[in-house]
């Protein structure tokens, strides 16, 4: 089958239009969330092409599937716990959603990729039934221990079909970093489409592909992150299945993100909104429905890996010592595709105990505890999750007693002094 795929050419994941136009070409690179144990570091690991096309008909930017999504995400090693400012967002995004749609006792409120629980737990305390839908077994585990009903399965319509079947309708479908990691995206809204009521709330978050762009955040890409969406490619996606989207909101997790809310095209109790139609045309303003302005961005991301190695070429040369911060996919896709190994970092650190003694898929980077840094005293930090550098910074800022300096490396490598 992959052969005759292969045979075929790229098509577009929502509209099956060849895909011709590269987005950009980050080389082959490893999963970035299958790190490494100890026993398996002189073993070979598979590494799969980072080719990212836009389709030239509804401008999806999208990854191929090149990786069954079953073989990445039975096992997942993010637990979202371990963000404080994540968790955070999301206990505000709980009191603010169950006060706009009145949520209540009657209520239920459906979490697709639940992870461990981290916001369904916020309904939960306030009495609202909640269901989460969440594949990786290892962390739906953890949100099963915390009391967070949670079914062990992908969401698309086969599930929301057997959830129906059940009598379980949503008055809430609520998802965030879980789009991006659909292979079908068509079956995944379908799956919303049928399980929602009829006068039900939709919000997705997702990274927004304006931002990516302007921020040039091209080590978000990855093998698990299929599609990039913008307003109006998901916009597209939506009304493919009949759900409108008719409210944004642009909030500032993950370098930039939308939250969109979708409801049944049918329902005509929530007009879309001023500020929805604004991004519309903000999007249109930004060049989004045009080709040419996809097809810098390439050329863009070459210069930023230029520009690190230069830095970090210069501050090995000078003897000065480098460590990393945080084991993030998006570092992943950074340290591979600039080629940065325990060259130029001995080793990085993380506070997920589950990344603590493994190293890095692809750069083979050990992952330590955070005291670590404390042992070695680096001259530079580089931090690799740069969308939490404000809480790093702070957590970590026993650095700068022995003169330590923090640097980031996206948009562009940037000291901290
Ligand atoms: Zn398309």
């Amino acid at each position: 089958m992959a052969d005759a795929k292969a045979r075929q050419g790229p098509r577009c994941l929502h509209c099956r239009t060849p895909l011709r136009q590269t987005f950009v070409d980050l080389g082959m690179s490893p999963l970035c969330e299958s790190y490494v144990p100890a026993e398996k570091v002189n073993s070979m690991e598979p590494f799969y092409p980072l080719h990212v096309y836009v389709c030239e008909s509804c401008f999806l930017v999208q990854v191929q599937e090149y990786v069954a999504p079953e073989d990445i995400f039975s096992e997942y090693a993010y637990f979202s716990s371990y963000a404080d400012s994540w968790v955070e967002h999301m206990r505000g995004y709980a009191e603010m959603i169950s006060e706009r749609l009145k949520l209540g006792s009657d209520s239920f409120v459906v979490e697709v990729a639940s992870n461990d629980g981290y916001l369904l737990q916020h309904f939960v305390k306030k009495g609202i039934p909640v269901l989460g839908v969440e594949p990786a077994a290892n962390v739906a585990k953890v949100a099963i221990e915390k009391g967070i009903p949670t079914v062990i399965k992908f969401f698309g319509e086969q599930t929301a079909r057997e959830l129906v079947d059940i009598g379980k309708h949503a008055d809430l479908i609520c998802g965030a970093n879980v789009l991006a990691q659909v292979p079908a995206p068509n079956d995944f809204v379908k799956g919303i489409k049928i399980l929602l009521k009829p006068r039900g709330v939709v919000t997705i978050e997702f990274p927004h592909l304006m931002k990516l762009m302007s921020g040039n955040q091209f080590d978000t890409i990855y093998h698990e992150h299929f599609s990039y969406f913008s307003w109006i490619s998901a916009e597209k996606i939506f009304a493919s299945q009949g759900l409108t989207l008719f409210d944004v909101e642009e909030i500032p997790t993950h370098g930039g993100s939308l939250r969109i809310y979708a409801r049944h095209a049918e329902d005509d109790s929530k007009p879309i909104t001023e500020r929805a139609h604004q991004l519309h045309q903000r999007e249109i303003g930004a060049g989004l429905m045009r080709l040419e302005s996809y097809a810098g961005f390439g050329e863009q991301v070459k210069e930023t890996k230029r520009k690190l190695l230069q830095f970090l070429s210069e501050v090995k040369r000078a003897g000065k010592k480098v460590v990393g911060y945080g084991a993030p996919g998006k570092g992943n896709t950074l340290l591979n595709y600039c080629g940065i190994r325990t060259d130029f970092i001995e080793f990085t650190v993380d506070r997920n105990p589950y990344k603590q003694g493994k190293f890095l898929p692809g750069t083979r980077i050990p992952i330590y505890a955070p005291e670590k840094i404390d042992d070695a005293r680096p001259y530079y930090v580089l931090i690799l999750p740069w969308n939490f550098k404000d809480e790093i910074m702070r957590q970590m800022k026993q650095i700068r007693d022995w003169g330590g300096k923090f640097v980031v490396p996206i948009p562009e490598t940037k000291v901290f002094d």
